[in-house]
């Protein structure tokens, strides 16, 4: 069988490592001749576990990616506004499979969430379309929770608190969270070896270390251990930040909720996005306007078929800590939701709260199983 070539880009960061892990256990590497590309590393060794001689490929080569029929890129934004304007610019009429935001609102590009809109991506491979990009992992995560209600048109409106976490910025990120906890432990190690030391104290010298110009905050800008930063990405000059404006704009696109495409309507999603501390899992605390007073076990059962990754957790304290945390989720590609009730506002207002891997399916997940979809259909 002749297999096709896969150009693989950005697969030493955090979302490709997680890429490369799933696309291993699901035996993807069977389908496709993978070429692996770096941009620092040209001439290097590949992953131990791959067969074949060639090294590693100057992710910069234009020449060497026009060859390519697809190309799978988790390197970043700033990779993408680079070379994908290039490569098209040359003709390239290969398929792009992305990680980063940058093309997610083009005209010619669909976001891609198939257990949710698969009927969105089988329109666009019909109509030509030939670039495909992950969504933002918080919309990623709470539309797999949601998809029950969305496909049942229950949802009016949404307002979604995020708590993402620090692996959602970079491997860089997950390093400085744990080196800024390494740092504030040690400075008050010896009064915590020291059962009769008072607690201020220890509050205090965690504070001045939390707020030591030494201290390594060249991702977050702040302390992020012990700490949380109720902004993420850029400021967009109107008090959203670009991470609040994704939920809404990708949201709908990913539905194909635009005059343009496949169904003709716009749900409001909006809410604020805070990073904490966490490793990995990103979080959320949903209100969800309901178009009709539906009762609440009637709603869990059409969340829980929304797909079959969601998972309602009953809302009692003891299962919500023990299955509806980040520490319970991560490296799973479950999607919990519980704390699901009637807020006492009315009932067409639903409370719920989620948990899911952004790593699995907030990015990787989603980029592996559009590659199988393309790969089916040559
Ligand atoms: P990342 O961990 O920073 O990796 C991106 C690139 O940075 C790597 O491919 C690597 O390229 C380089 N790099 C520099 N220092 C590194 C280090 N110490 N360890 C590993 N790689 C290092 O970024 P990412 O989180 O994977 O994000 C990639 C894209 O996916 C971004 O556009 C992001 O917005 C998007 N995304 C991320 C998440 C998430 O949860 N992190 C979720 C959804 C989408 P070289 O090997 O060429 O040096």
């Amino acid at each position: 069988m002749n297999r096709t070539a896969v150009g693989l880009i950005g697969w030493r960061g955090m979302v490709g490592s997680v890429l490369l892990k799933r696309m291993r256990e699901e035996n993807d590497f069977s389908l496709i001749e993978p070429i692996f590309f770096s941009s620092r590393n040209v001439g290097g060794y590949l992953p131990d576990w791959v067969d074949g001689s060639i090294s590693l490929q100057n992710s910069y080569d234009i020449d060497l990616l026009n060859k390519l029929p697809i190309i799978l890129t988790a390197q970043g934004g700033d990779y993408t506004a680079e070379i994908y304007p290039k490569l098209r610019h040359r003709g390239w009429k290969g398929i792009w499979i992305d990680a980063a935001s940058t093309l997610r609102m083009s005209q010619d590009s669909v976001i891609v969430l198939d257990p949710v809109n698969r009927d969105v991506i089988d329109s666009a491979l019909n109509n030509g379309i030939r670039t495909f990009v992950g969504g933002n992992c918080t919309v990623s995560c709470m539309l797999m929770a949601l998809s029950g209600l969305f496909k049942n048109d229950l949802v009016e409106w949404v307002v979604s608190m995020t708590y993402q976490a620090a692996s959602g910025g970079g491997a860089r990120h997950i390093r400085e969270l744990l080196n800024q906890f390494g740092i504030i432990n040690k400075s008050v190690e010896h009064l915590l070896n020291d059962p009769a030391s008072a607690i201020l104290d220890i509050d205090k010298n965690v504070l001045i270390t939390q707020k030591d110009q030494n201290l390594p905050k060249q991702n977050f800008g702040v302390s992020i251990a012990g700490n949380l930063i109720p902004w993420i990405d850029k400021d967009l000059g109107n008090g959203v930040s670009r991470e609040e404006w994704k939920a809404g704009v990708e949201t709908n696109k990913i539905l194909g909720y635009n005059e343009n495409q496949v169904h003709k309507k716009y749900i409001p999603i909006d809410g604020l996005c805070i990073r904490i501390g966490a490793m990995r899992c990103h979080s959320q605390a949903l209100t969800v306007k309901i178009k009709q007073d539906v009762p609440l076990n009637e709603i869990e059962e059409l969340i829980s078929t929304g797909n079959q990754w969601v998972k309602v957790i009953p809302n009692t304290k003891d299962l919500t800590i023990n299955s509806l945390t980040p520490v319970a989720v991560s490296g799973t590609l479950n999607i919990p939701i519980g704390r699901l009730r009637k807020l006492n506002i009315g009932g067409k207002y639903l409370s719920a709260f989620t948990v899911g891997d952004q790593l699995l399916w907030g990015a990787a997940e989603p980029l592996r199983r559009i590659l199988r979809i393309v790969l089916s259909q040559e």
